[in-house]
């Protein structure tokens, strides 16, 4: 092959290229041994050279005895007997060992070449399942199809094995594993940070009569296979005790240390050799034992105190956009943070040069504030334990760090009270009140006498008792900020930090949020996904989505048309499997699945759409056999978890659940209205379920959905929205263009005139269907006074904060333009294929982009080796 060029051991000696380069000319060339004796070599060298340059062959037959052999020698268990488990187990350790080699060689190269690198800090990490994304990124699904099969099993079978892993809530984590995705896809030399939790988000279910159930998530019981764990790779982190100065710099010391260890995960990019760490950080005892209460004889409770480190990663916290405060809230952030600067620090110290250089290497994304004490600790490290000066530290610490606000909910802002970061991390706090007098300091002096915006803009908020505000921590200390759409970036501008901006406002940036169409479409969706590489000739849209703006010229195809439409038929009879196995209830697929998933919070409004089921409900009961005849069957899926504490949000369940009760044994109605509350969301479920939707709901109030990402997955996977004009919504109007899209409601801008109307000018909705839903739920029709009485509370006036009864007659005229849509299929379908053509905004691929350009200041560095021949092998 012309330029073909055989890397030797010689090219490797002499540091012409990288070992990994080395590697895979070995293994496409058949050269495994050093080539020319005119370089000395140990024959240690040899040896290892020798093994190290030899992939894992990825042909069905070898594929299928990594497989047995993973049975016996990892799993311990008989070659002749195993089950479905101990295949999916086996199955994920021979792709993992795959996954160390190009995880290995990428580090390496990283090295190497001695990149920029981005650390994405996030608490939480909502990855899903790993082997299928795994399996399609490397590109080899139909070998392990081929070897399981002959082992006699089905890969589809072997893959649902596995448990999702929930270390997320919702949305933010979510975008945390699209981003990793894009990272690694991308090839940005980039890692991520958090924490391995013990008990990820709790488990979904509902009681006979309707309430939710938390069952904990103990998501490890069966082992984790895609995990490394690093016992090697662990760092001290401390809390309480107290601060000394020595006479050159401050020390903290006393207190409480915990051991941060090491679990590391490889991330494989598609149709690229990168793959990437993400690092998740668990809580031991720490090595060094107290001698003191040991020799007191007080062996057993010394003990049980060690034990107490590992609460600290032992379980997520429900963030459910209301702040709770609690003090192992912010030891967590402390422990994850603090082990992850010093992990970074270290690697950075390896090359010889100085920490004033170290935005030259690093760039640190903090997803929300959660992880914004590190800005404290930076500073900490470079002072106490590099001997740093504070105009060195901080000069440099703002350029490594960058801030994602992911709200604009007052109530959802991260603060702190002094006492508690005063007793927790003490030190912190004083470098952060040093931090803020320093900038109040330049705060006067361009603005002296003002002393509303000193308050305003102070990191502590005054009051009993006082607090710290981690937002503005996180916007003094960095050097971009950045909202997730582009109405929720304007809001952080204007509402948020109006003074900050005013005085930065190049600091301020929009970043549009995105999701993965590896995942979310070629993954989720192959039905629809082999369709779009059909006419466009090529898959490479999975990893360049706007290629799909090629289907449009399709779209008065009467094949394309048609196709679309048995891939959806397709996914929606799969969810009707679901459904007839979950409640016993056949639903046709020519219905129109209405599908609304996501965390349940008030703000979201599923209780509007609730009352517009009751709505629609009342009205086919007065439907004459003639108006039957004419009306759209609809099958309306709900789904999606309540804080444990969110005692109106557990309601909105009871209430759905008592109306799917009534209204799918009620015999008028039949097929034409059915409904489902779909137990225990999560991605495996997202995945599920989002490719058979005909329309789905995004119908927050406007101004409170800072973006929304299953808005994105929706539309990607062949649905229209009706939803208000807030998040991404508005950004997906402008993309796939108004007349696809069912926009509803107020805008952002009429809602506080709206609120004060409610709330004082004794406004009242005049919708008599409302009113006869509201007095059923008063009767108790669908559920209990216990829940219908606090439900109808929240929607009086001057209660009615995030405006159901405000913005309902608009929903209600939205639903109906819906129906009326959906009884021409052919113009339907045809919305559908013009939506997806143009979503490509909305990859995450193109979101990462932006992030690396405007904010990191990132290369793509991908590993390429000049030959394709390892795919071959
Ligand atoms: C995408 C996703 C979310 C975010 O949904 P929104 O509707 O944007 O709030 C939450 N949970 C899961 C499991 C998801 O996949």
């Amino acid at each position: 092959m012309q330029g073909k060029r055989t890397a030797s051991f010689q090219d490797l000696a002499a540091g012409k290229v990288s070992a990994p380069e080395a590697r895979y000319h070995a293994t496409a060339t058949g050269h495994t041994t050093p080539q020319d004796a005119a370089v000395e070599v140990s024959e240690k060298d040899k040896i290892i050279h020798n093994i190290m340059t030899q992939y894992l062959p990825r042909d069905v037959d070898s594929i299928l005895k990594q497989i047995v052999n993973h049975v016996e020698y990892t799993l311990a268990r008989t070659k002749y007997n195993f089950d479905e488990q101990h295949a999916y187990q086996a199955t994920a350790y021979s792709v993992r060992d795959r996954l160390i080699e190009s995880w290995n060689d990428t580090q390496q190269y990283f090295t190497e070449k001695d990149v920029k690198r981005v650390y994405y800090l996030s608490m939480e990490f909502l990855m899903g399942r790993y082997l299928n994304n795994a399996l399609l990124n490397l590109g080899i699904e139909s070998q392990y199809q081929g070897a399981l099969k002959k082992l006699g099993f089905d890969l589809d079978e072997v893959e649902h094995q596995e448990r999702d892993p929930g270390l997320g809530n919702g949305g933010l984590g979510r975008l945390a594993a699209c981003f990793m995705d894009s990272l690694a896809t991308i090839n940005y030399p980039a890692w991520g940070y958090g924490i391995r939790y013990k008990y990820g988000m709790f488990e979904q279910r509902i009681s006979k009569e309707g309430y939710q159930i938390e069952i904990p998530d103990y998501w490890l019981t069966a082992g984790n296979p895609w995990e490394i764990e690093r016992l090697d790779v662990k760092y001290p982190v401390r809390f309480y005790g107290e601060i000394k100065h020595n006479g050159k710099h401050y020390e903290w010391q006393g207190g409480e240390v915990v051991t941060a260890i090491a679990y590391d995960s490889p991330i494989p990019g598609y149709d690229t050799y990168n793959t990437l760490n993400l690092r998740l950080w668990s809580a031991t005892p720490a090595s060094e034992f107290d001698l003191d209460s040991f020799s007191r004889g007080d062996y057993y409770s010394a003990v049980a105190s060690k034990e107490a480190a590992e609460k600290i990663s032992s379980v997520l916290y429900p963030n459910d956009a209301t702040e709770a405060g609690k003090e192992l809230r912010l030891k967590q952030q402390h422990f994850f943070v603090s082990a992850t600067l010093q992990d970074v620090v270290r690697r950075f110290k390896k090359k010889d040069r100085p920490l004033t250089e170290l935005h030259t290497k690093v760039a640190i994304q903090l997803n929300d504030t959660h992880p914004t004490i590190g800005i404290a600790e930076l500073m900490r490290i470079f002072m106490d334990h590099e001997s740093m000066g504070w105009s060195a530290a901080w000069a440099t610490t703002t350029k490594v760090f960058s801030y994602t606000n992911h709200t604009v909910l007052p109530e959802a802002l991260e603060r702190w009270s002094v006492d508690l970061v005063e007793k927790l991390l003490p030190r912190h706090m004083q470098i952060i009140y040093e931090i803020n007098r320093r900038h109040l300091e330049e705060v006067v002096k361009k603005y002296p006498g003002d002393g509303d915006k000193l308050m305003r803009m102070s990191i502590i908020e005054e009051g009993f008792p006082k607090m710290v505000r981690m937002a503005v921590l996180a916007v003094v200390g960095s050097h971009h900020v950045n909202g997730v759409a582009a109405i929720h970036s304007g809001l952080v501008k204007s509402r948020l930090f109006p003074d900050f901006y005013k005085e930065q406002p190049d600091k301020f940036l929009n970043m549009t949020n995105g999701v993965t169409p590896r995942r979310w479409m070629q993954s989720a969706n192959p039905a629809l996904s082999e369709v779009i590489s059909r006419w466009l000739e090529t898959d490479e849209w999975v990893s360049n989505y706007e290629l799909c703006r090629g289907l449009e010229q399709f779209v008065d195809s009467a094949d394309m048309q048609r196709e679309f439409r048995e891939a959806k038929r397709t996914n929606k009879k799969r969810v009707a499997e679901r459904i007839k196995k979950e409640f016993g209830v056949e639903v046709s697929t020519d219905a129109m699945f209405d599908i609304q998933v996501k965390r349940i919070h008030e703000y979201k409004r599923q209780l509007m759409n609730v009352l517009s089921i009751i709505c629609r409900y009342n009205a086919i009961k007065r439907m004459t056999p003639a108006e039957k005849e004419e009306c759209v069957p609809r099958v309306c899926i709900i789904g999606g978890k309540a804080a444990a504490g969110y005692v109106i949000a557990k309601h909105i369940i009871r209430l759905i659940n008592g109306v799917s009760k009534v209204v799918n044994n009620d015999k008028d109605v039949g097929d034409l209205l059915k409904v489902f509350f779909m137990t225990n969301y999560n991605v495996t479920l997202a995945e599920d379920i989002i490719p058979a939707n005909d329309i789905s709901q995004h119908i927050s109030t406007a101004g409170m959905e800072a973006s929304g990402t299953s808005n994105m997955k929706f539309v990607m996977n062949g649905g229209l929205i009706i939803g208000t004009m807030d998040g991404a919504n508005i950004e997906i109007r402008e993309e796939i263009g108004n007349d696809n899209m069912f926009i509803f409601g107020l805008l952002e801008e009429e809602i506080d005139r709206a609120r004060n109307e409610l709330k004082y000018g004794g406004y009242q909705h005049t919708d008599s269907r409302l009113q006869e839903a509201m007095k059923q739920i008063e009767a108790n029709k669908y559920c209990g006074k216990d829940v219908s009485e606090p439900l109808l509370k929240n929607l009086q006036p001057y209660n009615d904060y995030y405006l159901v009864t405000r913005d309902f007659s608009s929903y209600m005229d939205a639903q109906a333009r819906v129906d009326e849509e959906y009884k021409n299929q052919t113009s339907w379908v045809k919305k559908t294929i013009t939506s997806v053509a143009r979503m490509g905004k909305f990859s995450s691929d193109r979101t990462i982009r932006e992030y690396g350009e405007q904010i990191w200041n990132l290369e793509a560095t991908p590993f390429v080796p000049s030959s394709v021949a390892y795919k071959t092998v």
